[in-house]
C-alpha cells in the first residue's frame, strides 16, 4: 500500500537514494533538509514529481507534518563536517531524534534512526556484533557524533519502552556511492576525486587501519526492509558489508581502477580514528533477509564513473550514471 514517508536528511547522499527508491516503489516522499551537507542538486530532478515534496527545515526544531512513517537521516556524517561545528552536531543528533520521536509518537507511526558503527568507537571486539557496547572516548573530537548518535539510540529505546513508540534503529557501517559530494571528506570520495584530478592521494596514518565498505544501493535495501519489518523488530541491527579492507588497499584499488598518475602520500592520523571495523550481519540476514550483493570492486567502478562524469558534466552526471528508475 502506498504511504507518505518523511525522509529527514533526504537531500544528503544516502537520503537522496532513499527518496528515489521510495518513489520508485510508488510511495509519496516528503524530503526535509537544511542543506548543511546535502545539496539541492541531489533532489533537483525529483522536484515537480507529483509524489515528491521538499521542505527546508532544521530537525533540531520541532516539526509538525502528516506522514505514515519517518526515516531520520538528518546529521552530518563525515568526520570533517561533523567536527567543524561539534556543538551543532550534538544538537542535531539529540534534538533531531527527540523531535522526530515526538512527531512519531503523536502520529503513532514508525520512525527509523540511521545510527552508526561509530557507536562502537575504536572497538576492542572484532568484528562488531550488536551486543557489543563499544569503546567511545566521550570527550574527544569525534564524541559530538559518536555520543550524539549513542544518545539518540537511548532516546529511541526510551520512547519505545515509555510510550510504546514504534521505533527502529539500524547501525550503518561505511557506505559509499554516487551522489556523495566532492568535498564530503570521507575516504572513498576523497581518494576517487584525488585520483581523477591527478592530486596526491592522502592516506591518514600508515593505512593499516581497516573499514568495511557498503555500496549505497545495498544499504538502502536494508533501510527499506527494516522499515517494512514487524513492529517487534526494533533493532539495533547492523547494516554493512562484511568485506574488510585496509585503507592502503582501498587507495591501491582506486589507483588501479582510475589509471591515475597520482602519488599516494601520508598525512597524520586523526585523533581517535578507529583501528578496525567490520560488521557482524547475522541479525540483518536472519531477521530482514538482507545481504549486501555489490562487491567493493563493482561499487567502486560505479562511483568512479559517477565522479568522472560529474567533473565534466556537473549536475547532469547523475542522469548519465545513475540507473534510471521509473518514479
Ligand atoms: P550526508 O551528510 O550526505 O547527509 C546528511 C543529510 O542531513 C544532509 O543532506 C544534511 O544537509 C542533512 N542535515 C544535517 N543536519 C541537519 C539538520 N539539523 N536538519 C536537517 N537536515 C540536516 O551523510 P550520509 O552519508 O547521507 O548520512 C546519512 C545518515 O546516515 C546520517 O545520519 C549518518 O549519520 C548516517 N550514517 C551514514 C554512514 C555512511 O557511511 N554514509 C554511516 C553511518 C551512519
Ligand atoms: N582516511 C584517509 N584519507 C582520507 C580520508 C580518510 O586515510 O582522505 C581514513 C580515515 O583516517 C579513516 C578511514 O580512512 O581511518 C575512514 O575514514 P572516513 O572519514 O571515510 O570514515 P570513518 O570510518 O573514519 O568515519
Amino acid at each position: 500500500m502506498a504511504k507518505r514517508y518523511l525522509v529527514a536528511g533526504g537531500a544528503g547522499f544516502i537520503g537522496a537514494h532513499l527518496c528515489r527508491r521510495l518513489l520508485a516503489q510508488g510511495h509519496e516522499v516528503l524530503c526535509l533538509d537544511n542543506y548543511l551537507t546535502g545539496t539541492f542538486d541531489n533532489i533537483a530532478e525529483l522536484v515537480g514529481h507529483p509524489r515528491f515534496e521538499s521542505m527546508t527545515h532544521d530537525v533540531a526544531t520541532p516539526v509538525d507534518v502528516k506522514v505514515d512513517a519517518i526515516f531520520n537521516l538528518a546529521c552530518p556524517a563525515s568526520p570533517v563536517h561533523y567536527g567543524s561545528d561539534p556543538i551543532r552536531t550534538t544538537r542535531t543528533s539529540v534534538l533531531g531524534a527527540l523531535n522526530l520521536l515526538e512527531l512519531a509518537t503523536r502520529l503513532d507511526v514508525p520512525v527509523l534512526q540511521a545510527s552508526t558503527s561509530e557507536v562502537y568507537g575504536d572497538p576492542h571486539v572484532h568484528p562488531q556484533p550488536e551486543e557489543y557496547w563499544g569503546n567511545v572516548n566521550p570527550i574527544g573530537p569525534r564524541a559530538c557524533y559518536d555520543e550524539g548518535k549513542r544518545c539518540a539510540e537511548t532516546l529511541f529505546f526510551d520512547f519505545h519502552r515509555q510510550y510504546g513508540t514504534r521505533t527502529k534503529v539500524v547501525r550503518i557501517f561505511n557506505t559509499y556511492g554516487p551522489m556523495m559530494s566532492r568535498n564530503d571528506g570521507r575516504v572513498v570520495s576523497n581518494f576517487i576525486v584525488q585520483a581523477l584530478d591527478g592530486e596526491d592521494i592522502t592516506i591518514y596514518g600508515d593505512g593499516s587501519q581497516t573499514r568495511s565498505f557498503c555500496y549505497v544501493d545495498d544499504l538502502v535495501d536494508g533501510l527499506v526492509r527494516m522499515m517494512a519489518a514487524p513492529a517487534a523488530v526494533v533493532g539495533p541491527i547492523n547494516l554493512g558489508n562484511p568485506g574488510e579492507f585496509t585503507i592502503r588497499e582501498l587507495a591501491e584499488k582506486v589507483v588501479a581502477m582510475t589509471g591515475t598518475t597520482s602519488r599516494i602520500i601520508r598525512r597524520p592520523l586523526p585523533v581517535d580514528d578507529p583501528r578496525q571495523r567490520r560488521p557482524v550481519i547475522a541479525r540483518a540476514t536472519e531477521i530482514l533477509g538482507w545481504v549486501p550483493r555489490i562487491t567493493l570492486d563493482q561499487g567502486l567502478e560505479r562511483t568512479v564513473a559517477y565522479f568522472a562524469a560529474s567533473s565534466h558534466r556537473g549536475a547532469e552526471a547523475r542522469e548519465y550514471v545513475l540507473e534510471k528508475q521509473a518514479w
